[in-house]
C-alpha cells in the first residue's frame, strides 16, 4: 500500500455572478494492493469531499452553480 500526500489548489468560478476564488486542499492518495487509488481530501484540517464533487456555494451570491478546476498540485517536501 502506497500513501502519497499532495497539496492541490483549486479555482472556483461562480457561473451566476462570475466571482472567483481559490482554495488549497491537502490530498492523501492511497494505492491499495489491487492498484486502486483512493483519494482523501482535507480542507482547514477537516476531512471533506472531493472539491469537484462537493456542492459548492458562491461566497458572494450564496448561489451557484460553481465551476471547479484544479490549478496546481505539489508534493510537499516534508513528506
Ligand atoms: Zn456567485
Amino acid at each position: 500500500m502506497v500513501i502519497e500526500w499532495a497539496s492541490e489548489s483549486y479555482l472556483f468560478t461562480c457561473k451566476l455572478c462570475g466571482e472567483q476564488w481559490r482554495e488549497v486542499y491537502q490530498v492523501r492518495n492511497v494505492t491499495d494492493l489491487d492498484g486502486d487509488v483512493w483519494s482523501f481530501y482535507r480542507h482547514d484540517d477537516q476531512p471533506c469531499e472531493t472539491p469537484t464533487a462537493a456542492e459548492n456555494l458562491c461566497p458572494r451570491c450564496h448561489c451557484g452553480p460553481v465551476r471547479v478546476s484544479r490549478v496546481s498540485r505539489s508534493v510537499p517536501a516534508w513528506r
